[in-house]
C-alpha cells in the first residue's frame, strides 16, 4: 500500500465462539466447517446503481443452515495491514428466512459481529444491507470511493459470511449492477453480462476480496502486453474524458514497467494484470495492492499535468511490485485465514520496505522517473530519516511492529514520534544490501538475483507462499554469504543516531544541502501546498502558515515554536511561503537575525532565531573517489529504452 501524505482484540472471542457453537453441530453450515465438505457457495448482488448518491445496496443468500449463526464482517483488510474493515458504514442491515424478517444482535465485544437464530428447516439466509459511502476524501479503500462519475467497489465492504474456514474455501458468486453507460474493469472472472448486470464467476472469497471493480462513465482501457501470453492493463476512470489523455510516452514507460518486473522477478504469479486507476479529486489517494490487479487513485488531472505526473510515477511500479512482495511471497503474520484475525506487522519493512525500494528502481528502470527524479527521492528520504529524533527511542522495528496504529497518525509531531517509517527507511536499508551484494561479487550479483530467488519460481495463477525472517536471511545468504541476520537486526533494532545512508555512501554518492531546493522539492511544495524548512530552521508547514511539525531540538524547537502553532509573520511581515525563504537567505552569514511571530491558539509570541544559515535543501552528489553503483542499480534490465540518463 502507498499513501500519498509524505510523509489500521477480539478475533479470540470470535474463534472461540465459533468453536462452541460448532461443537454443537446444529446448522448444517457448521457441520460443512467441521468437514471438509465443499460449501455451497454465497450469492451476492450489489446494486451500484446509486453510487453518485455515495450509497450501495447488497442482497447476500448465504448457505446457513438453521439454528443459532454467527456472521462476520471483514475487519483486518489485506494490504492496509489494520482493521480498517469500514463497519461504522455497514447500514441497513437486515435478516430474512424463507421471507420472514428475522432479528439480530450485534455481539457486545465484537462490533464485526452479528448474532441471528435463523428458524428450523431454513437454509438459506437472506441478508440485505447498505453501504454508504463517506464524502471526504481521505482514508484507504473505506474512504471515499465514488464521484458522480466513478466508483471503486470493494467487496470486502459488501460481504458477511460465517467465521471458521479459510476464506480461500469460501465460495462465492458475485453480480454487479452500476448505472447506466458505465464501463468497468477488474481482475475478477466474468461470467457473462445481462441487462445490464454483470455475473462473475465462482471464487472464493478471498479471491473475491482481492478483485475490486473499479467503473465509471469516464473510461478507458489501455492494454500493454497485446502480444500477450498474459495481458496487463491499465483501466482508467475519471471525472472527466480529458482527465484519461495518457501521454504516448507515458503509455510507452508503463509498457518498459512491464517489461523490467519480468526481467526483476523472472515470474508471474498472475494470469492477467490490471492497473484500476481512478483519477479524482474526490476520493481518497492511495494504492492498495491486490495479486492480479491494483486499487490506485490519484487527482484527476495527475496524467495531463507534467509535475503531478512524474510524482505520481513511483505509485503503479509499487503496487504492482505487491504481485510479488507481499501477495506471492507474504510475512507469514500478514497471511492470515480470514478477516477477522489480527495480523502482525513484524516484517512490513521486507512486504513495504523492500517494495518501496523495488518499485523506485523500478520507476527509473522503465522511465517513469529520470535518474535525476531518482536520485532527488532519494535524497529526500535519506535527508527526512536523518532528521528524526524519534529513532532515539523507536526503534524502526516498532514503527511495523505498531503498523496498525501508526497509519492515522497525525502529522503533528511525527518526527518524534515516527511514522510507517518502514517504507522509506527500508528503501535505504534494500539499498544498502543491494549495494553491499554488488561489491562482494564484483558486480556479479545483487538483488536483481534475491528477487528471482525470492519472488520468482514458476509462473501461474496467484498463490501465496508466507515467509519469515530467517527465510529472507537465507536468501540472501543464498545469493551472497554474509552475516545478513546481523546486517538486518542492526538497522532494526537501534536507536541512531542518524539514518542508515550506507546504501548511498557504498553507491558512490553523498547526501549534502545547499540553499536550491531540487525539482522533486519544489513540486511537492507547490502541489502538496507545503513549505519545508526542516532542514534549515527544524520547521514543516503549509502554505498558509500552520505548523504541522518541528524537528525536536532544531533552534525552531529550541524557540519554543511547536507543531500545532501557526506561523503569522516573518521579520515583521505576514508570511506568505517566499517571505520565509527569503528571510531566510537573507539572514546568512553576518545577516539579520529571523524574527517570527507565531499564534498559539488565541495567544502570540515573539521569537528570535539567531540562524544564519540560509535555505537548506538535500541532495545527492557524485563522491568520484567510489565506483558509480547506484547508477549501475536504475540501469534498464529488460533491454527496454527506458529513458535513464537525464
Ligand atoms: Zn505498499
Amino acid at each position: 500500500m502507498t499513501s500519498f501524505l509524505r510523509r489500521a482484540c477480539l478475533c479470540v472471542l470470535a474463534f472461540s465462539l465459533y468453536l462452541s457453537v460448532s461443537a454443537s453441530g446444529q446448522s448444517k453450515q457448521r457441520r460443512q466447517s467441521e468437514s471438509d465438505e465443499p460449501l455451497l457457495p454465497t450469492r451476492l448482488m450489489v446494486d451500484a446503481t446509486s453510487a453518485p448518491e455515495k450509497i450501495l445496496h447488497a442482497t447476500l443468500q448465504i448457505p446457513t443452515g438453521s439454528g443459532e449463526t454467527t456472521l462476520v464482517y471483514p475487519e483486518w483488510i489485506p494490504g492496509e495491514h489494520g482493521p480498517t474493515g469500514p463497519i461504522v458504514d455497514l447500514t441497513g442491515v437486515e435478516f430474512f428466512a424463507n421471507g420472514q424478517r428475522v432479528t439480530w444482535r450485534r455481539d457486545l465485544k465484537d462490533m464485526y459481529m452479528f448474532h441471528v437464530t435463523v428458524p428450523p428447516g431454513v437454509k438459506t439466509l437472506e441478508a440485505r444491507l447498505d453501504l454508504v459511502l463517506p464524502a471526504p476524501p481521505q482514508g484507504f479503500s473505506s474512504g471515499a470511493s465514488a464521484t458522480a462519475r466513478l466508483d471503486v467497489i470493494s467487496w470486502n465492504q459488501l460481504v458477511l459470511y460465517v467465521p471458521g474456514r479459510n476464506t480461500k474455501d469460501i465460495p462465492f458468486v458475485a453480480s454487479l449492477k452500476l448505472p447506466a453507460g458505465w464501463h468497468y474493469g477488474t481482475a475478477l472472472p466474468v461470467a457473462n453480462e445481462d441487462n445490464g448486470q454483470i455475473n462473475f464467476k465462482q471464487v472464493s472469497l478471498t479471491e473475491l476480496v482481492d478483485s475490486p471493480v473499479l467503473a465509471g462513465r469516464h473510461f478507458r482501457r489501455i492494454p500493454l502486453t497485446p502480444e500477450g501470453p498474459i495481458q496487463h492493463f491499465i483501466d482508467m476512470a475519471a471525472d472527466s474524458d480529458a482527465a484519461l489523455e495518457m501521454p504516448a510516452e507515458t503509455i510507452d514507460e508503463y509498457k518498459h514497467l512491464i517489461a523490467e518486473t519480468g526481467a526483476l522477478y523472472g515470474a508471474r504469479h498472475y494470469r492477467d494484470y490490471h492497473f484500476l486507476l481512478t483519477l479524482s479529486d474526490h476520493v481518497a489517494h492511495f494504492g492498495l495492492e491486490h495479486h492480479e490487479s491494483s486499487d490506485d487513485r490519484v487527482g484527476e488531472r495527475t496524467l495531463i499535468d507534467d509535475d503531478e505526473r512524474w510524482l505520481a510515477g513511483g505509485l503503479l511500479p509499487h503496487e504492482m511490485t505487491h504481485s510479488w512482495n507481499g501477495k506471492y511471497r507474504r510475512p507469514k503474520g500478514l497471511a492470515t485465514p480470514d478477516y477477522q484475525q489480527p495480523m502482525e506487522g513484524d516484517l512490513l519493512w521486507v512486504y513495504e520496505g523492500l517494495t518501496q525500494y523495488l518499485g523506485e528502481i523500478l520507476a527509473a528502470r522503465s522511465g517513469l522517473w529520470t535518474k535525476q527524479q531518482f536520485l532527488d527521492e532519494a535524497a529526500e528520504t535519506a535527508a527526512t530519516l536523518d532528521h528524526t529524533p524519534g529513532r532515539s527511542w523507536r526503534p524502526l522495528q516498532d514503527t511495523a511492529d505498531a503498523a496498525q496504529i501508526l497509519y492515522g497518525a497525525p502529522a503533528e509531531f511525527e518526527s518524534w514520534r515516527r511514522g510507517v517509517d518502514y517504507y522509506p527507511e527500508g528503501f535505504l536499508i534494500w539499498l544498502e544490501a543491494d549495494t553491499v551484494i554488488r561489491q562482494k561479487t564484483n558486480g556479479q550479483k545483487s538483488m536483481n538475483d534475491f528477487c528471482h530467488l525470492f519472488h520468482g519460481g514458476q509462473s501461474g495463477p496467484p498463490m501465496v507462499v508466507p515467509y519469515t525472517f530467517d527465510d529472507v536471511v537465507n536468501t540472501l545468504n543464498q545469493v551472497v554469504p554474509n552475516d545478513w541476520r546481523k546486517f538486518l537486526r542492526d538497522r532494526l533494532d537501534t536507536y541512531g543516531p542518524g539514518a542508515p545512508l550506507g546504501g548511498i555512501t557504498n553507491g558512490g554518492w553523498k547526501l549534502i544541502y545547499d540553499n536550491n531546493a531540487s525539482k522533486l522539492t519544489k513540486d511537492v511544495e507547490k502541489t502538496r501546498h507545503f513549505v519545508d524548512a526542516r532542514f534549515s530552521i527544524g520547521l514543516a508547514l503549509d502554505d498558509k502558515g500552520a505548523i504541522h511539525d518541528v524537528i525536536m531540538n532544531s533552534i525552531a524547537w529550541k524557540a519554543g515554536i511547536a507543531p500545532g502553532m501557526e506561523l503569522m509573520a516573518v521579520n515583521g511581515r505576514r508570511f506568505t511561503p517566499d517571505i520565509l525563504r527569503e528571510a531566510l537567505e537573507a539572514g546568512k552569514g553576518n545577516g539579520p537575525n529571523l524574527d517570527l511571530l507565531v499564534v498559539n491558539g488565541d495567544f502570540f509570541k515573539s521569537v528570535t532565531l539567531n540562524y544564519h544559515d540560509g535555505e537548506k535543501y538535500a541532495h545527492l552528489v557524485r563522491d568520484e573517489s567510489k565506483p558509480d553503483i547506484l547508477s549501475d542499480i536504475i540501469k534498464p534490465a529488460a533491454g527496454s529504452k527506458a529513458a535513464n540518463g537525464n
